[in-house]
This record gives C-alpha cells, structure tokens and sequence, in this order.
C-alpha cells in the first residue's frame, strides 16, 4: 500500500491478505512453496493457450476516495466470456476453492468486467503439484455486476484501515517537519554524516560508512532518514542490527526524539526462540496461543495504536501478548508492517529463509540502515551456504524411524541420501576435498526427502515437528545453495570414518547482498571498521555509483597511546614467543593501577601465556573459557563495569569481550592484543582465497588480512568510549612493523609511542 496525494494503490493479493485473514498459527509449512511454487507456476503457463502473468488495475471511485486496485494475472484468455485462471500449488486441502483463492480471481474477474465489459467472466482455480500437474481445478461463471460488487465491498471494509494509515501518515509528517536534531549541537562529523545519509536515501543509492566510535552514529544516520521519510522520499526504515544489545543506542535515540515531538511508530522484531513463552512448537494442538491467535491479534493491534507514545519493544509486546493470550512473535511480525521504524535483525533482511516476506516484498518503499557492517559479509556467507553430514542425518533417521516404520517413505528417502553421501570417495587430486560441482543425484535425494519432510509437517502422523525442524533446516539450505549455485560457490567433500559431509560454501556474497538491497529507497552499511572503505564496498556488493564516508575519530589523539612489540606469534612459533608475550603484557599491567584486558588469537596460546604471567604480582585475572555461560560473561561484567580494584583479563579476540561491548571510563585503561587475528586456514578459507584472487587481486588481503583487522580494530576500539577516556594499547607481533598491516590500522593509531613507560608517562604522568 503506498500513499498517494490523489488516493490509494492497492494489490489484488494484499486486499485479499486483509480480507481472509487465517485464524490460527500452523507451522511453516507448504515447503513446496518454498522451492517449488515458482517451478510449478511456469510449468503449467508454458502449456497454457492465453496470456500468462497479464497485469490489470482498475480505479474504484469509493466514498469520495480514488482506489486503485492493481494486480497480475496468473493466465487470461480473451474468450466469450473471457477466463482468468489462478493457480496454486496443492497444499489446499478442501474440495471446493480456498476462499482467499476464490476471491483473488473474483477481484481480477471484477476488473475484467469493468475494464474489458465482461457481462459474465469464467473464473478458474487450479491447484497443482510441485511439477506444475494439475491436481484439481474449480471453476465457475460469474456475472459482472456481481463480481464488481463484491469486489466494492471488500475494498470499502479496507479502505476504512486506508483512511487510519493516512491520518497517522499526515500526522508523524507534521511531526517530523518540526524536528529538530535530539541532541543540542551537532558533534563533530553528524552534520556532513547526516548529509550524505539524507542524499543516499533521495538518490536510492548505498552508502559506505565508516564511522568510529563517538561520532553519534545512530542519532546521526536516524535523523536525516526521517526527515526523508517526512519528506515521502521513503516509506519505512528498517534499522539492521547483527546482535540485540545493539539496538539500545538507536533505540535511545528514537525514544529521545518521541519525547521531543516524533509521532512516529517504532517497532523491534526480536528471534521468535526469544519471544515464545513456550517452547516454540507452533501448532493450534500444542500451543493454545496458536489456537485463535488472529481472532484475538486485531483487538491488541488495536490497543497499541490507541497509544501513540509507546515504542513497540519486546516487553511492551510481551505484556500485550500475555494479556489477549496472543503469540509474540506473530505480533512483533504484524507490527512490523504497521511500524515507520523497525530496528531488527540483520537476517530478516539478507536471510532467505528467515526473511519477513511481508516487509520485503515491499522493498522499493523501504531504507536500510545497517549497523555493524562489518559482520554483513560472515552472516550473509553463512546463510546463502548449506551443509548435509551423513552421521547428523543418521541421528535424524534414528529418531525418525521410532515414530515411523522402515517402509515409510521419509525414512527410505533419508536412508537413500545417507548412502549416496557415504559413497563419495575423496578427490584424489586435491587435499581439500573440493569438486567441480554440486552432485546431481545428491541434490535431487535431497528435494525428494524435502518434499516427504514437507507431507509430514502438513499431516505429522505422530512425528513431533522437533524431529523434522532440524532435517528442514539442513535441507532448506543446501538446496537453495545447489541452486544458486555459481562462481561465487565452492563444493567441499571431507570424510570423518565413514561418514562424509558436502558442504556448498558461498565464497563471496556480493552480488546476493546487491540484489537484495537493489531498488530500495537508500541503503547504509556503517560500522565503526568498515575499512577499508573501498574493499567493504565490492565484499557488499556496492557499485560505481554508490557512495564512501569516513569520519575519523572525534576524541584527542593524545588519550590513546599505541605501542608496537615486535615478537614473532605465528602458529609455529608459539612456545618460543610465549615468555616475550607474558613479560609485555605484565609489564604494561603494571604501568599504573587499574583494568587491562589481553587479546589472544586463540585460548591454547592464552592458557600457555597464563602460566608464565607474574600472578602474585599483577592484578586479580579473570580469564575466558570456552563455551562461557550466562554467569561467566555476568562475572565479567561485574569486575569491569561494576568492580572497583585493578584487574587483568585474558580473552580471546574476535570473542564475546572484544566487540560490542562498552567499558568507559576506568573500565579499561589498556589492552594488550596478540597476534594479527588472522583467521585460522582450512579448505573453505584458500577457497575464498583463491576466489578474491581472481575478483580483486589480492585473495590473502580480501580473504584474510582485512578481516583480520577489523577484529584487531574491534578489540582495540574498547579503551576509549568518550572524551574523557584514556588508556594505552600495545601491539604485540612483529607484522605490525609490515606496511600491508600499517595501513590497515585506523589512522589515529599510527603514531606509535617508542616503549611502554613513555606511553605510560605520555599518560598519566
Ligand atoms: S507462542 Fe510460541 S509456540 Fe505459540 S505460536 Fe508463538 S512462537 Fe509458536
């Protein structure tokens, strides 16, 4: 639905999502839908004698407004009367038409009529299997006038909803035509920040920031992109995240902004496991939430928008929810549609099984703010990839076969992918396992066993959906990746006995993120290490066109002072640097009272530098374990954040401690990083190699060197959070001595102080 000064536009398939709505929760099922419907869709038009996919609008004068309706045309043949044909995959179980089917060929028979002069149209449903057979089709011949009526009722009942999405529209534009900044001056950088915001989302272009702490980000990328949506320039601002405590800053900025004035509806889409009070078995026969939801959901609906000074958080939804027995996570869903922000996830977006469908089908009228850039690349990675391992299938065939008989179908069709990926023998000509191509008869095992999961989830026959979820999971992917599949993939074969696992591994994402944000109104990847700019840009698909910005740090140079330690911390060398490490990083933590953190490039190293380290004379540690639970990170905290005495932390880089976190002011006045963060190699990383090689050049810089400093750049970025902050940063491996490495370091960082006390004397004296 898009506002339009002269009336409203409005698509066939939304009036009928208005008009029908479900009235319980079921599982995500219809898998067919998921892979197949398209397949079907264009088996059945290729044998079809009239017009395939015919767009037709008509204007609806209604109650002094102008609606236009708009949809397309599965197939039409100009007969008398003409016919129009609907086409679905079979996953409708009645014996007449579904009655949302039945009505969206009724809305484009009414458009027949008035814009051909149909006296009577002939309306068709079909239903079909995956491969595009027809199944059952229902048809019937209806007169005109009738179709053009009933096509005027369900448009006057949506058109009331219209007229309220208009009045909030005029109101939040008057609200953010009088906005002001939040804040009472403009830091040093937000107001050019805020320019090339404001331009990327009018001239429908991406934008690359790079913006480093302190420099107000999330005020300074918000503002200019409401006041273009003040301005009609978009319609609704998704604010991308890739963990949820990032979304407190916007979240504040937002909120400050709505006590200054902003009518605007804000919205935060949190992962349904966060969301279920339950255990996230989404069935009406399991989950009485489930039962009824939609009934229930429009009254809740209702009594959020009675109250316009609220932000639509995860406890606001929680309460609602609790209180008309309502499923969350569906709410939070449906709220993201009436919303003008939403601050989520960044897989909602870039995920394609786990992206809202609803927001992004939508995607012309929408800006995409995207905090924490730098992790765009690793998610979108492992969300396009797919891995199928024969012993996790085994254990998915043991738990199945105690709920079906060997002879069932699902449990033929997983035995039959089993042993096709146990006959796989290991190329001989290369160690890491990598083929040519994707298996043919690997991939179609998985469709035949995807489509049995699907039959199961539909009509369970006593198989729990925990069962099949994780089977979903693992054959969802992979296909979408056998697909897909291009230059941009790599197949990789390894062998553990005599199990195997195939994995199709996305090397480079780009063009995926490029088609994904192509044609919305502005897209911004900002990050505090986005850099270098240029690179980021091609890794996330940016083009000629798109645009670069970079603020450099907005606090005094002199408050962080950087050392560098030459020690050789390579892999081999380990044992040998260890003693040299510990004497660095006890010296340092000794240069003045207070917290000091240590980043290793793994926790072998950590562990054979924690035994050689002075305890009895530095200050209490606390070292990172693996597999850290809830309690573990609450200790960190309280001896960081809360804790008043000196403490030495031993963590691991690229970790839970080395990024995203906030530690002002005393929290931290030093940190000691190990090693370079390069990532460790394996067949998927020379893959990558290999493939930025041939695209850009360089393979190690785009595959492993920039990654790797922007966790350096992650870790190092913890000391100094404000103005007031000081703190020392030691640099321990000799390749920061290596331009190639130099360079890719902020800038504020290069001057380097010659040894430890003069940094600490520079300091504090
Ligand atoms: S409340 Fe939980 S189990 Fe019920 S439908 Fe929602 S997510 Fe599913």
């Amino acid at each position: 639905m898009a506002a339009q000064k002269t009336g409203f536009r409005v698509s066939v398939r939304e009036l009928v999502a208005f008009t029908f709505p479900p009235v319980d929760i079921v599982p995500a099922s219809q898998v067919e839908d998921m892979l197949a419907g398209g397949k079907a869709h264009r088996l059945r038009q290729d044998g079809h004698e009239g017009r395939t996919e015919m767009s037709i609008r008509h204007v609806f004068h209604l109650a002094g407004e102008d609606v236009e309706l708009f949809g397309r045309m599965d197939a039409f043949t100009e007969d008398c009367p003409p016919l129009i044909e609907e086409m679905k995959l079979s996953s409708w179980r009645g014996d007449d038409a579904a009655p949302e089917h039945q009505a969206q060929a009724w809305l484009y028979g009414a458009m027949v009529a008035l814009e051909h002069g149909a006296h009577e149209v002939r309306l068709a449903v079909t239903y079909l299997s995956p491969e595009g057979e027809v199944l059952r089709r229902h048809e019937e011949c209806v007169a005109g006038e009738k179709l053009i009526a009933q096509a005027e009722a369900w448009l006057s009942a949506y058109l009331a909803f219209l007229v309220r999405e208009r009045q909030h529209r005029e109101r939040r534009d008057q609200s953010l035509r009088e906005l002001g900044f939040p804040f009472p001056e403009y830091r040093q950088g937000q107001r050019e920040l805020a320019v090339q915001v404001y331009t990327a989302v009018r001239q429908k272009r991406r934008l690359f920031a790079s913006l480093p702490t302190g420099t107000g980000k999330s005020a300074a990328v918000l503002f200019p992109a409401l006041k273009a949506l003040g301005e009609g320039e978009t319609e609704k601002i998704l604010y991308l995240t890739c963990r949820n405590t990032a979304r407190q800053s916007p979240l504040q900025a937002l909120e400050r902004m709505k006590q200054q004035g902003l009518h605007a509806r804000i919205s935060v889409l949190t992962a349904k496991e966060k969301l279920c009070p339950g255990e996230c078995r989404c069935h009406p026969d399991w989950c009485d939430r489930a039962k009824g939801h939609y009934l229930r959901a429009e009254e809740a609906i209702r009594e959020l928008l009675e109250n316009p000074a609220l932000l639509w958080t995860d406890e606001v939804i929680a309460d609602i929810s609790d209180k008309y027995r309502i499923c969350p996570f569906e709410l939070a869903l449906a709220l993201t549609e009436l919303a003008d922000v939403v601050l989520m996830d960044l897989n909602y977006v870039f995920d394609p099984f786990a992206q809202v469908k609803r927001l992004y089908q939508r995607k012309r009228g929408v800006t995409l703010l995207v905090d924490e850039a730098h992790h765009v690349q690793d998610r979108v990675q492992e969300s396009l990839s797919g891995t199928l391992n024969s012993g996790q299938l085994r254990i998915s065939r043991t738990a199945l076969g105690k709920a079906l008989s060997r002879k069932h179908p699902c449990y033929k069709a997983l035995t039959e992918l089993i042993h096709l990926l146990r006959a796989f023998e290991l190329p001989q000509e290369n160690e890491d396992g990598r083929l040519e191509h994707p298996s043919a008869e690997v991939t179609a095992a998985a469709q035949r066993l995807l489509e049995e999961v699907g039959g199961l989830l539909n009509h369970p026959q006593g198989v729990p959906a925990a069962e099949l979820l994780p089977l979903l999971r693992t054959l969802l992917p992979f296909l979408y990746a056998a697909e897909h599949f291009s230059d941009d993939y790599a197949v990789l074969l390894s062998a553990q006995g005599k199990e195997r696992t195939l994995d199709l591994y996305c090397l480079l994402p780009a063009a995926q993120i490029a088609a994904t944000t192509k044609g919305m109104r502005g897209v911004v990847f900002f990050s505090a290490t986005l850099s270098p700019l240029d690179a980021m840009k091609e890794l996330l698909g940016g083009g000629e066109e798109d645009a670069c910005f970079s603020l450099p740090s907005p606090f005094p140079r002199e408050n962080l002072q950087v050392v560098r330690q030459r020690v050789n911390t390579r892999y081999a060398a380990r044992r040998d640097s260890a003693p040299r490490v510990a004497e660095i990083i006890a010296q340092t933590a000794m240069q003045r009272e207070g917290k000091y953190i240590a980043f290793f490039p793994s926790y072998a190293y950590l562990q054979m530098v924690q035994e050689l380290l002075p305890a009895d004379r530095l200050p209490p540690m606390w070292v990172q374990r693996r597999d850290i639970g809830e309690e573990e990170r609450d200790s960190f905290f309280a001896a960081f954040l809360r804790g008043d005495g000196p403490r030495l932390g031993l963590c691991v880089m690229g970790g839970l401690f080395s990024e995203g976190i906030d530690l002002p002011g005393d929290s931290l006045i030093g940190a000691m990083i190990v090693g370079v963060g390069l990532p460790t190699p394996s067949p998927k990383l020379r893959a990558m190699q290999q493939c930025y090689a041939e695209r850009f050049g360089d393979g190690f810089a785009y595959a492993c060197r920039i990654p790797a400093m922007q966790k350096v750049q992650q870790a190092g970025g913890r000391i100094i959070r404000s103005g007031e902050d000081k703190g020392i940063l030691v640099l321990i491996d000799e390749r920061y001595f290596e331009p190639a490495y130099v360079s890719l370091l902020p800038e504020h960082w290069r001057q380097f102080s010659p040894d430890v006390e003069r940094a600490a004397k520079e300091l504090w004296g």
